[in-house]
């Protein structure tokens, strides 16, 4: 739904371009390509604006690719991408008032920061007799159009699911719009100045092997994924051997794709295939992007969702200070922590900037229980090194599994990570990939091989303590540390 403060004059359309890097299902640029007036396409990188979230070195990376990719696209339509860099309220605006244009386009966002910027821009363009028109992109459903019957906003996901489902099909997908005409002689930054990439050392050497960036990849990796592991989804997305999952999340939370691409796409393939089971993995996968509305949902409530508890029993929780903690920190970040399916997620992801959802929710659960680590700690990390970090799945992420969040998992549930380990790579096939320093062991040993006898070990190469460390902290110890803990917060709340 387009939202307009609308004054006409005959300039042409800026088209602001934010987290939706795409040209296909961008309602913004369709209505300005509509409008027969000639289009303005701009990104602005805006480090100086208050309140914003600077973006991890991950996501910058992952920046660069999708705005040279969304350059390419709209020069195949005859226009340029304009890159700007400062604060957004005064580049659109100058940019507006220099191009004499008649409207700025954009797609919603809806972090509190961002909207703070957004209405301020919608002011000075009012001023200067400017329209601003915006458009709801990026989510299936706008937070603030979501309430109980009550009215108000949920906190439990499964009302919320059930509530959505009901509002009926979001509407389809939008074209790309064709040949699109542009003044071609506006100042540009390049995405080389921005330095969004690394140089040396260049770690995201192997990014480049693993992922693709920008629209066309998204649309290939949906296309892909309807075609084949959707129809297993429900029962292979745990299965951390398997390429059960999408792999959409970089491209969603950079826009590369919509939402309501993906959800008719799931639709789609679905109804064409027969069976229960494909449409119970329809299904499961839609829940899926419905977590990922109802994250959002949540930091419309609770702006500083990265960094308050949602329940403020947890300010008192007795996470540890002491002088072991930054070294077992360092372990946990860098996979050493002698449990191979947490390090096994977390090379996964200093390697390749993605980490499989299950192993997310162990190495999570693992810094926050077994570690008694603050879980804002292991927020940060995953900002800085995931390609997908999102302001609002990440935080609500972490706060669910801490137990502090608004719908949150039971505190007392404390994954094993040996039975995670078993259950979700039987083979040990992701640990084997991960941590190689391990592959010569069986199935059998390779999810505990402290716990395996040193015959086994020795033919495997494996000298627990120099080849691969021994465990950082004993499962049992742990566990009866961490309920102890919560006992307490339990208590204070009494
Ligand atoms: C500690 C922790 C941190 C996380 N941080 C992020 C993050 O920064 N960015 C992010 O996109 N996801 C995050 N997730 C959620 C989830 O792990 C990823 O979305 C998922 O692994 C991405 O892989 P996929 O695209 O193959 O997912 P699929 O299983 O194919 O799901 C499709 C899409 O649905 C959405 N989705 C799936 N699961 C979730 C979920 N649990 N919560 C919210 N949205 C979901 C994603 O957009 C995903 O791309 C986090 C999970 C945990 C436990």
């Amino acid at each position: 739904m387009a939202d307009r403060t609308a004054i006409a004059s005959t300039g042409p359309v800026i088209v602001w371009f934010r987290n939706d890097l795409r040209i296909a299902d961008n309602p913004a640029l369709a209505a300005a390509a509509g409008s027969g007036r000639p289009v303005i396409a701009v990104y602005v990188l805006d480090e100086e604006s208050a309140g914003l979230r600077p973006l991890g070195a991950a996501s910058r990376w992952w920046l660069a690719g999708s705005l040279r990719a969304l350059a390419s696209s709209l020069g195949e339509r005859a226009i340029s991408l304009t890159l700007r860099r400062g604060t957004a309220r005064k580049v659109i605006t100058d940019l507006a008032a220099q191009t004499r244009a008649a409207a700025v386009h954009w797609n919603r966002r809806y972090d509190r920061a961002g909207e703070a910027i957004d209405s301020e821009v919608v002011a000075d363009l009012a001023a200067r007799g400017i329209a601003a028109e915006t458009f709801q992109a990026s989510l299936l459903f706008e937070p603030q159009a979501v309430r109980s019957r009550s009215g108000a906003p949920f906190s439990v996901f499964t009302p919320f699911l059930r509530h959505v489902l009901a509002l009926g099909e979001p509407r389809t997908p939008i074209a790309p719009p064709g040949r699109l005409a542009g003044p071609a002689d506006l100042a540009s930054e390049q995405v080389e100045d921005w330095r969004l990439e690394p140089a040396a050392p260049d770690w995201a050497e192997k990014f480049h092997s693993e992922w693709t960036r920008g629209e066309a990849a998204a649309r290939n990796t949906l296309a892909s994924f309807a075609d084949n592991a959707l129809l297993y989804y429900a029962e292979q997305r745990d299965r951390l051997d398997l390429a059960g999952t999408s792999r959409l999340s970089p491209h969603l939370r950079f826009g590369e794709i919509s939402p309501f691409q993906v959800w008719h796409a799931a639709k789609q393939a679905c109804e064409s295939a027969s069976g229960s089971a494909a449409r119970a993995s329809a299904d499961k996968f839609i829940a899926e992007l419905i977590w990922r509305e109802f994250c959002h949902h949540l930091l419309a409530q609770h702006p500083d969702l990265a960094t308050r508890n949602v329940q403020a029993r947890f300010d008192g929780f007795p996470w540890r200070t002491d002088e072991a903690v930054p070294g077992a920190l360092k372990a946990w970040r860098r996979g050493q922590t002698g449990y191979p399916i947490v390090d096994a997620g977390m090379r996964q992801l200093w390697a390749t900037g993605w980490m499989h959802n299950r192993a997310r929710m162990v190495a999570a659960s693992f810094l926050i229980k077994h570690l008694l680590i603050d879980w804002r700690e292991g927020e940060r990390w995953f900002w800085d090194t995931l390609v997908d970090a999102d302001l609002a799945n990440n935080p609500a992420s972490w706060q669910w599994v801490a137990g502090s969040g608004a719908d949150a998992a039971p505190y007392f549930r404390i994954f094993n990570p040996i039975l995670q380990g078993q259950k979700f790579d039987p083979a040990g096939d992701y640990v084997r990939r991960w941590v190689p320093e391990l592959a010569g062991l069986s199935a059998e040993a390779i999810h505990a091989p402290f716990e395996a006898r040193s015959d086994v070990l020795n033919a495997a190469g494996v000298e627990l303590g120099t080849t691969y460390p021994s465990p950082i902290v004993d499962h049992k110890a742990a566990r009866a540390r961490a309920l102890a803990a919560f006992a307490r917060i339990k208590d204070e709340t009494r």
